[in-house]
Formats: C-alpha cells, sequence, structure tokens
C-alpha cells in the first residue's frame, strides 16, 4: 500500500519514534499574557511535564535503551534547566520548537526568523550543537517556514502530515526532509481537557487511546513506513498513560524490526539513502499556492 518504502537500516521493516513536545506552561503564558501567572491549577498541570513526567520518562528510555527527541521551546529550556540536563545526560536530542511556542503564521517573515533564530541560540548554548530539526508550535507552518529552516542549516521539519513515509520539502532555496505524522498520533484530542487551555475534550481511558496509537504502528509495521508519536510529558506522562504506553513499547520491541531512533537519526539516514540513490522519495514543492483559492471572478 505504500508504493515507495525506505530501506530502513538491518532489514527493519518500519522506523519509529516517540516526539516529547515539552511545551510546559509556555501555553498559557501565550494564551492568557494578562493573568496568566494567577491560574495556578493550570500552572500545576503544565509543570507537571518537566517535574514529574520526564524524570519517569527517562528512566522508561533507560530501561529499554531507547534514544529518543524532545522537542521543547527555547523558552522552556531556559525555565526547566534540571529536565533538560536530565535529557541530554542521556544522549537525547533536544530540537527546536519555538521560542514560547509562538504562532509563526501570525508573525512576518522576520519577526518568524528572529524567533527561529533565538531558539537556535539557547538550543546551541545549552546543548554545544545546532538544532537539526524543527516542529511548527500547534503544526503552525507557515509559507516562510521552509526558507527560513533551509537558511539556518536544518536538517528535517517534523511538523507536516503529507505521507506516510518520509518525503522532500522543495523550494527554489534548497530542500529539507519531512519527517510527517498527523493528528491521530497525537495525544491532545484523547486526553487534553482544560478550560484554561480552550481545549475540551472527553477524557479517553489509556486503553483506548493506545489502541489507535497501536492501530497506526501496526500498519507501519506491515507497510513499511514512518511511525511518529506526537506526545506532551504533561499529558502521556501521566501515571496510567505512560504505564500503557511501556506496554506498547514493550510490545513493538518484542515484536521486532522496529528502528527506534531519534528523528535526527532518521532524517540522516533517509539523507543517505536519497543522496545515493537507494531511496527515491516523493517531492512537494512549497508553496503549494502563490495566489490565495477563491470561488470569485
Ligand atoms: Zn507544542
Amino acid at each position: 500500500m505504500i508504493s515507495n518504502p525506505v530501506p530502513w537500516p538491518n532489514g527493519a521493516r518500519c522506523a519509529a519514534a516517540i516526539t516529547l513536545d515539552m511545551d510546559a506552561d509556555s501555553l498559557l503564558h501565550l494564551a492568557h499574557p494578562k493573568d496568566s501567572i494567577s491560574r495556578v491549577s493550570a500552572i500545576s498541570m503544565l509543570r507537571y511535564g518537566p517535574e514529574v513526567a520526564i524524570p519517569r520518562i527517562l528512566e522508561t528510555y533507560r530501561r529499554f535503551g531507547l534514544r529518543q527527541t524532545f522537542f521543547v521551546p527555547a523558552w522552556c529550556i531556559e525555565q526547566y534547566p534540571r529536565a533538560i540536563e536530565a535529557m541530554l545526560a542521556d544522549g537525547h536530542e533536544i530540537a527546536h520548537h519555538g521560542y514560547i511556542h509562538e504562532n509563526p503564521r501570525e508573525g512576518t517573515r522576520e519577526e518568524q526568523h528572529y524567533w527561529l533564530k533565538r531558539g537556535i541560540e539557547v538550543i546551541e548554548r545549552t546543548t554545544g550543537k545546532r538544532p537539526r530539526g524543527w516542529r511548527a508550535p500547534l503544526y503552525n507552518f507557515s509559507d516562510h517556514s521552509t526558507d527560513l529552516l533551509i537558511e539556518e542549516g536544518f536538517v528535517y521539519d517534523a511538523s507536516l502530515m503529507g505521507d506516510d513515509v518520509p518525503y522532500v520539502l522543495h523550494t527554489g532555496r534548497g530542500e529539507l526532509i519531512e519527517l510527517p505524522s498527523h493528528w491521530g498520533l497525537d495525544d491532545w484530542p484523547p486526553y487534553v481537557h482544560s478550560l484554561d487551555l480552550d481545549y475540551v475534550m472527553q477524557v479517553m481511558a489509556p486503553e483506548r487511546a493506545i489502541e489507535g496509537f497501536e492501530a497506526e504502528f501496526e500498519a507501519m509495521w506491515e507497510h513499511g513506513g514512518l511511525w511518529v508519536a506526537i506526545w506532551h510529558p504533561f499529558v502521556s506522562g501521566r501515571l496510567a498513560r505512560w504505564r500503557a504506553v511501556e506496554r506498547l513499547i514493550g510490545h513493538m520491541l518484542a515484536k521486532g524490526g522496529v528502528w527506534f531512533a531519534p528523528l535526527e537519526d532518521i532524517a540522516a539516514h533517509v539523507r543517505r539513502c536519497v543522496d545515493d540513490g537507494s531511496y527515491e522519495p516523493r517531492v512537494d514543492h512549497l508553496p503549494y499556492y502563490s495566489a490565495p483559492v477563491s470561488a470569485t471572478r
């Protein structure tokens, strides 16, 4: 069903990555700049991510021998240094997720470039390396994002939803590897219920939520795709939910033929395969449109 499966390393059937976006309370300050600091309950819910969930998640990864990717807004890197130091001590990738989870689509090209560079500086100062990858806050990938990422030397993006396998984003300025996922692998729809974040869903039992994530994995395993979970420490890192995640990881590893890797390794592998001709990706030329689409004449 996938016309161009990727030749994954060591004959693996599929590649898999759990990406955790550690947004913490950046979301709240952005949503309610006037009174965010008085919303104590919401702050406590969001701080659960760096304070309680991250140590738990890292312990699981150590036990399973996994190295993975964390997307962290630079403001959260500055605000929660202990969580970041722990991620780095275990060799995980820290990738770019905006400065304070700002919406790139609301700014001019210059403003977008400013926040991108500000995030790069913080990541470089903290990790000793420039970031290789980016995920747009709330999937708000803009018309300028591809060019700005290429200009700043990024290797991959992980914000788009256009395929089951990695593909290439091409503009006049160059190209970028896209590592796609979709809302079906995001933990907000099954779990997040917060009046302060204007996002109210009927909270699902962990078994039901994991059932959906697992179905996505089984299909990727069968057909050679890329499974990228987009989860959040304050959401999936809660006790019952993370216990269900541990069971899922155990199942995936026991099944075999799964290449679990941080996105930077997956992007580097895809880049090599494209360059040596062993993988022919689909190429999306951006922007998709150069003028508004309208039914008026
Ligand atoms: Zn986010």
